[in-house]
């Protein structure tokens, strides 16, 4: 079974039902886990300094002093509460949890993460703080990693992730997106593959396998992240792709067989998923974890 990563704060209850980012998806992810028999790993909150390994400092005071000023605020579609500023930090540690338990199941899970758009100047786009970026900055300075790659499979380009990692030789980043999705600009990340709206399951599977066989090859990682955004699906309210369950659940098991094959730690993360029914999303994002299981049991 796949080791799985939650913090009861990760659904912030201070952004109401029917705001566009579906926030009780993750308590709704977490309550069909448990239901069917698992348990969780409770992750510490991330600190300060980890935060600001990636995150100007005064931005991560900001945050966590509930001071950002509006503009900032409206980059990241939230007001910045007491509440978001907790789950942001439990989603940050969350990752960095995962990934400890990705080096020693072979693969875990954060039930929540992959807030991706967030960069060394601040948050955009629901992303607060960068938990993969942490993660990865973390394993890479404690020598626990040599190199590491990370896979973003959300539907919209992982620009925070790729600002920040520019000038680190030793995490390559991947992005596999909508090319005409948000972010306009796509700062490069040491590998971009833009899709056209509308790319369906076979046409979608069939980029990516090769694309796996380059990013194993080119970064060489000793551990992978990966973005899981359920958000290239077809009834998704704002990705322009036209995934199916299937083509979903596909995606997930062959980047997980990809790892498993030559024995890679796997860290995968929630990352996006957009709707006004949260249920239908938490259960996008729940292919992911019978994906993972599948692969390497
Ligand atoms: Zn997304």
């Amino acid at each position: 079974m796949t080791p799985l990563v939650h913090h009861p704060a990760y659904d912030a209850e201070s952004v109401p039902d029917g705001h566009r980012f579906p926030m009780r998806k993750y308590s709704l992810v977490a309550e069909r886990l448990r239901a069917a028999g698992r348990e969780f790993h409770q992750p510490e909150l991330a600190s300060r300094t980890a935060l600001a390994s990636v995150h100007d400092p005064a931005y991560v005071d900001a945050i966590l002093g509930q001071t950002l000023d509006r503009v900032g605020a409206r980059r990241i579609g939230f007001e910045i509460t007491p509440a978001i500023a907790l789950r942001s930090r439990a989603s940050v540690g969350g990752t960095c949890l995962a990934a400890a338990l990705a080096m020693e199941a072979g693969r875990a899970v954060n039930l929540a993460g992959g807030s991706h758009h967030a960069d060394g100047q601040g948050g955009a786009g629901f992303c607060v703080f960068n938990d993969v970026a942490v993660a990865a900055r973390q394993f890479l300075d404690e020598g626990r990693a040599a190199r590491i790659a990370v896979v973003d499979l959300d539907v919209h380009q992982g620009d925070g992730t790729a600002r920040i990692f520019a000038d680190e030789p030793d995490i390559y980043t991947f992005s596999m997106h909508c090319e005409t999705n948000w972010p306009r600009e796509k700062p490069p990340s040491d590998f971009d593959l833009g899709v056209a709206a509308g790319t369906g399951d076979a046409g979608y599977l069939a980029l990516l396998a090769p694309a796996l066989v380059r990013v194993i090859e080119e970064a060489r990682p000793d551990l992978v992240f990966y973005n899981a955004g359920v958000d290239p699906h077809r009834e998704d309210r704002l990705g322009l792709l036209d995934l199916s369950d299937s083509g979903l659940y596909r995606r997930d098991r062959l980047v997980a067989e990809t790892c498993a094959r030559v024995g890679l730690p796997l860290c995968a993360v929630l990352g996006g998923g957009y709707s006004k029914d949260a249920g239908a999303v938490a259960r996008r994002h729940l292919l992911m974890v019978e994906a993972l299981d599948a692969a390497f049991d």
